[in-house]
């Protein structure tokens, strides 16, 4: 059947909805092809009923009460990078909230205040105006609300924590279109959960963050060692990170290297590693603290230099183009060590060898802010005894190769299953099911938790596209 043909058997919603003022896409409607667009273009199989373009909160609150009032699901699209294409399901009627895109900066409190719309390049780009940063991810065109309200991970996380560390306060649109705010003072159950618990409880129409001071000059760049030094370098860097600079973030990437002309020919189609650092402390110190890296072989390319954070957190935007076919799966680690480095070396060796396609594992660097400075029950968002976390994110164009994607990716799983712990981080990973989301949040103590306070914000789970924690029951 193509995608096309279940079109008819759409719900047409025609009275919605009183008071929305924004514009409302229908699957026949001059633009919807555009507006439908996700970062996974997997989304591209299924149609939504309907897109309700939000202009502000008065439209997000409008839209929440038409379809409270007759028991709707809703799904809620901010950048579209959900790896799930939770923002744009099938049949269901979605509130896209990438209109709303203010955002204002106060240098005097380094307080930030960002509408749900707004994406990492649009954040990092005010911020820097003031030489001010606030920790998120690592590609240009994630959006700040998914991000955030899964915790948030990036360069700066072993410095300044997760991007929940310094979140203030959230301006929230209830089920049934109150307008309320969540912060430590404010319900504080509410701001606890909307730290790391995704778009379970609310949608969230702009969010207050602490500022940091940085840059704009960093050092940053890639170190790239032949497959064949891989091991080797892999398994010395648990003990090399846990004596680094907090100052210093590391991600690394496996992955079969493209012909690129900066790499030497004999390079190009040959397993690679990359070491990703990024070091934001004093300049004196950096060619010490990226030659212990660069020393753990010997690289075929190093570019690692002084640049600005603008250009460092987009350097890896190429790789990742909106609208292609990916699934991520991914968790945290404890170490390093050889049969971890075993396994991702094996998975490595065993990735589909599809032309026009791009797969990589990649494994970030925790400890420092992130790791040690904010308790594991303080926020929703877990990390306890996470010092790494690997992904493994492939990315295709055409339908035919989703099953082998799929099921590299379902045998990197379980490849790596015996190292992984049973809490992770949601969002750069696909959702595993119900056993998976009651370890995720790191106890069950805290999935209860998230439980009732769902059961207090969103009882019917009309926000059930997510990864859904049900609400609680009383017993
Ligand atoms: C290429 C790529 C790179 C990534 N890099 C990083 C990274 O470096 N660091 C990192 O931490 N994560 C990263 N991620 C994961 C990313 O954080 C999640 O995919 C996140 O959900 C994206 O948020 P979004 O708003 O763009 O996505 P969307 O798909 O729009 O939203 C995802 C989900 O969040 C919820 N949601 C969104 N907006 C709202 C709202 N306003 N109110 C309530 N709920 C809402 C909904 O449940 C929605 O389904 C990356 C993902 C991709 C695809």
């Amino acid at each position: 059947m193509s995608p096309t043909s279940s079109i008819p058997t759409l719900p047409a919603y025609d009275d919605f909805a009183d008071g929305f003022r924004g514009s409302v896409l229908r699957s026949r409607d001059d633009g919807f092809e555009d507006a439908r667009v996700v970062f996974n273009g997997r989304t591209a199989d299924t149609t939504p009923a309907l897109i309700a373009r939000c202009t502000d909160k008065d439209d997000v609150a409008a839209a929440l009460r038409y379809a409270s009032a007759r028991d709707l699901p809703v799904a809620v699209r901010g950048g579209g990078h959900g790896a799930d294409g939770h923002a744009m399901p099938g049949g269901a009627l979605v509130l896209d909230l990438s209109g709303m895109r203010e955002t204002s900066v106060d240098p005097q409190t380094r307080t930030v205040r960002a509408q749900a719309g707004v994406v990492l390049g649009e954040l990092d780009a005010a911020t820097q105006e003031h030489g001010l940063v606030v920790p998120s991810g690592t590609v240009t065109t994630t959006g700040i609300a998914g991000l955030t309200l899964g915790g948030g991970i990036g360069h700066l996380m072993r410095r300044f924590g997760a991007t929940v560390d310094s979140l203030l306060a959230c301006e929230m649109i209830t089920v049934d279109g109150r307008k309320v705010r969540a912060d430590e003072k404010e319900n504080p159950d509410l701001f606890w959960a909307l730290r790391g618990g995704g778009g379970n409880f609310g949608v969230v129409t702009a969010f207050e963050y602490r500022a940091h001071p940085l840059g704009p000059g960093v050092v940053s760049g890639q170190i790239v060692f032949p497959g064949e030094q891989a091991a080797a370098v892999l398994s010395k860097l648990h003990a090399l990170m846990a004596d680094a600079p907090r100052e210093l973030g590391l991600g690394t990437t496996l992955t079969v290297a493209p012909p690129l002309p900066e790499l030497t020919e004999a390079t190009h189609g040959k397993p690679v590693l990359i070491l990703i650092p990024c070091y934001t402390g004093p300049l004196q110190n950096a060619e010490e603290v990226i030659e212990r890296l660069s020393m753990l072989g010997t690289p075929v390319l190093n570019t690692v230099g002084p640049t600005t954070w603008l250009a460092t957190n987009s350097m890896l935007d190429a790789i990742v183009p909106y609208g292609r076919r990916t699934t991520i799966r991914g968790g945290y680690l404890a170490t390093l060590d050889q049969p971890v480095v075993d396994a991702l070396l094996e998975r490595l060796a065993d990735v589909p060898d599809t032309p026009g396609t791009m797969s990589t594992i990649n494994v970030w660097s925790l400890g420092g802010a992130i790791s040690e400075d904010v308790g594991e029950d303080a926020t929703a968002f877990s990390r306890t005894g996470a010092s790494w976390l690997w992904e493994c994110a492939p990315v295709w164009t055409e339908r035919d190769h989703d099953a082998q994607f799929d099921k590299w990716a379902d045998a990197t799983v379980s490849a790596l299953r015996p190292y992984t712990l049973p809490n992770a981080y949601t969002n750069l990973t696909q959702d595993m099911g119900e056993a998976w989301r009651r370890g995720v949040f790191g106890s069950e103590a805290k999935y209860r938790r998230l439980a009732e306070i769902k059961a207090v914000w969103d009882p019917r789970n009309l926000l059930r596209h997510n990864k859904n924690i049900a609400p609680a029951t009383v017993e």
